[in-house]
């Protein structure tokens, strides 16, 4: 891949994971088991794109993972069976989320941290996309735009969601994933630190014309800094290192 490829992918799948924000609070437009179900494939189908298989190593990895994930997802509004998976890709700086409780966290991102806070701002955003029922209503348009039936969901596509939910949904992910990181004991910090180390890293790239579809750092980092001023949230508190195996 070219850098502007990788870059490409970086700020796509940053974004990833969420859904349309006025929608959000409906019912999930399709049932909980086949949400699952869609996940599991879009993981599989995931998975044999990127080409990476289990190792000692990423399981234990994993374990990391989903310690910290479960933790943020506690307050989270459904009830689901998370899983948190790594693709060790070091090209793969950001995490994505998949319908029904997959998250896949880049080795990439993993290698930019020194907090397990900022882990938690990550698996928070993305846990945000499934909770707020943005990942069930793009599995529920695919399946109206391919004529797809609950049996055919190795046909969906994993680009679809890859893309970005859009200005709202995204910042709503970054709300509410912030307000679960707090309540799991978490700084708040953190999410400022992770975005604004975003934007040190995207500095020397051509500016992007502003996108319609996913609020820029900028937006971002106003809107944590508004939340935490506005709840009263300590952001001194002092953050865990990240505790990978
Ligand atoms: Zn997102």
């Amino acid at each position: 891949m070219t850098r502007g490829a990788v870059w490409m992918l970086v700020l796509v799948l940053f974004f990833c994971g969420s859904g349309v924000f006025f929608l959000a609070q409906a019912a999930p437009p399709l049932s909980t088991a086949d949400e699952i179900r869609a996940g599991d494939a879009l993981f599989v189908l995931f998975r044999q794109s990127q080409g990476f298989a289990d190792t000692a190593e990423s399981k234990a990895i994993e374990a990391y993972l989903q310690k910290v994930g479960d933790k943020v997802a506690q307050n989270a509004q459904r009830k689901l069976p998370y899983k948190f998976r790594l693709d060790p890709h070091p090209g793969f700086r950001s995490a994505v989320a998949y319908p029904g409780g997959q998250i896949v966290v880049g080795g990439g991102v993993l290698a930019l941290m020194t907090h397990e806070d900022e882990l938690a701002v990550v698996l928070g955003h993305e846990i945000e996309h499934i909770d707020l029922n943005q990942c069930a209503q793009r599995v529920a348009e695919a399946m109206k735009k391919g004529h797809l039936s609950p049996e055919q969901f190795d046909k969906l596509s994993i680009e679809d969601f890859g893309n970005p939910y859009g200005k709202e949904g995204e910042l709503a992910a970054d709300r509410e994933g912030v307000r679960l990181v707090v309540a799991a004991g978490y700084s708040p910090h953190a999410a400022v630190e992770l975005l604004e180390m975003f934007q040190f890293l995207s500095r020397d790239a051509k500016p992007a014309p502003p996108r319609a579809d996913s609020p820029s750092l900028e937006e971002r980092i106003l809107q944590v800094k508004d939340e935490i001023k506005q709840r009263g949230w300590d952001d001194t508190k002092a953050e865990q290192p990240l505790a990978l195996p």
